[in-house]
């Protein structure tokens, strides 16, 4: 049992200045694995003026200082490579393959692919004569969510640090504990003290705390669209800048020169990997009307493959949902989904020799229209839903019909074809035939999947302001 009722605030963990504590629940066996404090606008306030404090000397440090910060953390993360994936086991419920290959990978990537870019960024231009400095944008507020635990919060971390901005942190109160190794592992890099700070507690009280706050410059939120939308609102407030990494509803194109077998794989995959809590995921498969049975079929071929239960044992692909909340969400969309289409695997309840932990069934529906609420709203549990079109420009026409943009995949041979649909999806990213991701890319989405970038130089560029100076040669 963890009990970890401290916030990290200038280089020392600290008492919160409230009594009361959340529990950090293994959504695997139901039972409390940890406390946290639920923090207080006192201590937020603390943590906001330990970041103010050191603004003046992190902005002004040197690119080489904080490309060695990002070396010392990587080096840290390495270290605590299997304490990190038994936590993120124990609080997602992400079997200990997916914790080791998906999430501590991804951790890592952003670490050492933020100072891979900062090698070659620059952060003076000369234009026409004149300047072009790019400045730290003050002190940034992270609000994270609890899907991918080390992934949304390094991306955002190695940004600020790359960009010289100090930064408040408020974790998921699901999944805190992965946070809190990194915050151990920023001190022990070097990292000046107030540059990093880590408050638990509730989005209701942190979170909201930080996007009102007078003294945060700047809020990269990753997380659901209803409280994304809060965010823009309190943030509007102090015309603060936001990046959001909201939801999706991301089309799979299976074109007609597919591998059925491969493209059915695909599809399994998505709905399956991280339990299907995944913002990009695709959720919505597009098959030619002549191939759809034969998909079908190959969908229900391929789902033993992705065994579902103990994600502490060896051999499972798939582990429980995040919490009850999720799984009573997840189960209420797939009492929509039965009324309005045809339930092709699966349905509602637990899958058989589950019933602690919260398990879901893998399902499926076909016969899916993309009006349908199934087709349209995010999910965000082990459920994909195929829709079948006649044409090229009738599939991509179903794809942009949605309210979200975050990613699109297409799976066939047709190099021209790729380029067609890379082109017309209105998406932040495009995927073709499953090409392994690449952190050198953005991140982020169109339309109300949210704004702005992550990753790399792109993420950088958020947590940095443009000053344009005339008369002064570069
Ligand atoms: P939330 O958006 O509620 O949670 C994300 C983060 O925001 C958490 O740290 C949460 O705090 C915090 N938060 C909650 N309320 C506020 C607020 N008013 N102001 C500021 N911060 C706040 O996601 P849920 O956990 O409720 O998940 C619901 C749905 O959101 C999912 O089913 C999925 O569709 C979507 N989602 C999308 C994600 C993505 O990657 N784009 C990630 C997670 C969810 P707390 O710790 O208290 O929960």
């Amino acid at each position: 049992m963890r009990n970890q009722v401290k916030h990290f605030i200038n280089g020392e963990w600290i008492e919160s200045t409230g009594s009361e504590t959340i529990d950090v629940v293994n959504p695997a066996t139901e039972e409390v694995m940890g406390k946290i404090s639920s923090g207080t606008n006192e201590d937020l306030n603390k943590a906001v003026a330990a970041a103010k404090a050191v603004l003046p000397t992190f902005s002004n440090s040197t690119k080489e200082e904080r490309i060695q910060w990002l070396h010392n953390i990587v080096e840290g993360y390495k270290k605590r490579k299997d304490e990190f994936i038994e936590v993120m086991t124990d609080e997602l419920g992400a079997p200990l393959s997916v914790s080791e290959e998906v999430h501590y990978n991804m951790g890592l990537g952003h670490f050492s692919h933020a100072a891979e870019a900062l090698e070659s960024f620059s952060f003076s231009e000369n234009r026409g004569g004149h300047t072009v400095l790019k400045e730290t944008i003050g002190v940034s507020g992270l609000i994270t969510p609890w899907n991918f635990p080390t992934n949304q919060t390094s991306t955002k971390i190695a940004s600020a640090i790359a960009a010289g901005s100090p930064v408040v942190l408020k974790p998921a109160s699901k999944t805190p504990f992965a946070a809190m190794m990194l915050a151990e592992i920023i001190d022990e890099a070097g990292v000046p003290k107030g540059a990093f700070n880590l408050v638990n507690g509730t989005g209701s009280e942190i979170g909201d705390g930080i996007s009102s706050h007078r003294d945060i410059d700047f809020v990269s939120f990753t997380g659901s669209g209803s409280v994304g939308e809060k965010i823009m609102q309190n943030a509007a407030q102090t015309i603060k800048k936001v990046a959001l990494e909201l939801g999706g509803k991301s089309p799979l194109i299976v074109l007609d020169d597919a591998n059925v077998e491969e493209a059915a794989k695909s599809a399994v995959s998505h709905m399956m990997t991280n339990t299907g809590q995944v913002c990009s995921a695709a959720t919505r498969i597009l098959v030619p009307t002549s191939m759809k049975t034969q998909f079908e079929e190959a969908v229900q071929k391929v789902l033993p493959s992705f065994p579902v239960g103990d994600p502490r044992k060896e051999g499972i692909a798939t582990g429980p949902l995040v919490s009850e909340d999720q799984w009573d969400t997840v189960q209420s969309y797939i009492e929509k989904g039965e009324k309005e289409a045809t339930l092709l695997v699966g349905g509602t309840g637990k899958p058989e020799g589950l019933e602690k932990g919260y398990f879901a069934k893998p399902t499926v529906f076909t016969d899916v229209s993309n009006d349908m609420v199934i087709a349209q709203e995010e999910i965000f549990g082990p459920v994909t839903t195929i829709l079948t079109y006649d044409s090229l420009d009738q599939a991509l026409e179903i794809a942009n019909d949605t309210i979200y943009g975050l990613a699109g995949y297409v799976i066939g041979k047709n190099p021209e074809k790729f380029r067609d649909v890379a082109s017309r999806i209105k998406a932040g990213r495009i995927t073709v035939n499953d090409t392994a991701t690449d952190f050198h890319g953005p991140f982020g989405g169109y339309k109300q999947s949210g704004i702005g970038r992550e990753w790399g130089d792109f993420g950088i560029e958020e947590y940095l302001e443009v000053k344009s100076v005339h008369g002064m040669p570069s």
